[in-house]
């Protein structure tokens, strides 16, 4: 197995994360992560479960707090953070399981994304998402428990968007979701990146991920054991065993 260090060929890096480690106790969940990601870029982290991906999002998201090494956005680190200043940094996170608020209505649920900013454009903005995503609109004033499972996945991915993120981050946006679904998902998301903003895309979903991501990573026991475009990671004779995970030594390699 390789020891990678996560760089983009070339461009404006816009985060920077370098030796990352998440630990719950005593699970070491990140076990030194390093990953660049520039303007504009999209990337995408495969892996099997408890491999630790969402540890890292959470981590760059200002969720829970690294135990180890640094976070760099635009330029300025995010130690110490609070989640409002993360957010205000650029830095947006669609969950896993979404957490959409489902007694609200689709514009309250809006309403709350745009809650880290103050100023004026925030009505502005909620029409042009509602005109940007025609089904939310059409529901403004339902429940957005109502909601299908895809149209609810399309709720948190607008309502990230109304922070104004430079960085968006999905975790396994196309859980749950039928295909055709999972399709209108990753349109948006490609509509998304054609607006300048950076995706960081965690999916065990592999080959969705792959058809979508400038590069991708492998993780697997916390750490990034392959790296590279979708097309290198896809034919490399070790990806089955990457991705899938292998057993590993007490000294972090492989067996
Ligand atoms: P999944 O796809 O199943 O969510 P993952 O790759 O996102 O997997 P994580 O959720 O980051 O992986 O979990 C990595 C490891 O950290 C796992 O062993 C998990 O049990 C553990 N873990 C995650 N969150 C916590 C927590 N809040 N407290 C204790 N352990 C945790």
């Amino acid at each position: 197995m390789r020891s990678v260090v996560d760089m983009p060929s070339s461009g404006t890096i816009l985060a920077d994360v370098r030796g990352l480690v998440v630990r719950y106790g005593g699970i070491a969940a990140v076990q030194g992560v390093d990953i660049s990601i520039r303007a504009g870029e999209a990337v995408a982290i495969v892996g099997p479960n408890g491999a630790g991906k969402t540890s890292l999002l959470s981590a760059i998201a200002g969720i829970v707090r690294p135990s180890a090494g640094s976070i760099h956005i635009g330029g300025k680190p995010l130690a110490g953070f609070a989640l409002s200043d993360v957010v205000r940094q650029g830095v947006a996170l669609v969950p896993e399981g979404r957490n959409i608020f489902g007694s609200l209505t689709v514009l309250e649920n809006l309403r709350l994304g745009a809650t880290p900013r103050l100023d004026a454009s925030v009505a502005a903005d909620i029409d042009r998402v509602l005109s940007d995503f025609p089904i939310l609109g059409e529901r403004r004033d339902q429940p957005a428990g109502q909601l299908s499972g895809g149209e609810q996945q399309m709720l948190a991915i607008a309502r990230a968007m109304l922070s104004r993120p430079r960085l968006l981050m999905l975790d396994e946006p196309s859980l749950g979701l039928a295909p055709a679904i999972v399709d209108r998902v990753y349109d948006l998301l490609r509509g998304i990146r054609s607006q300048g903003v950076s995706v960081l895309v965690v999916e065990q979903n592999a080959a969705r991920a792959f058809a979508f991501a400038d590069r991708a990573c492998v993780m697997s026991h916390g750490v990034f054991t392959l790296t590279g475009t979708p097309g290198e990671i896809g034919s490399d004779a070790a990806f089955d065993s990457a991705y899938f995970g292998v057993a590993m030594a007490e000294n972090g390699g492989p067996v």
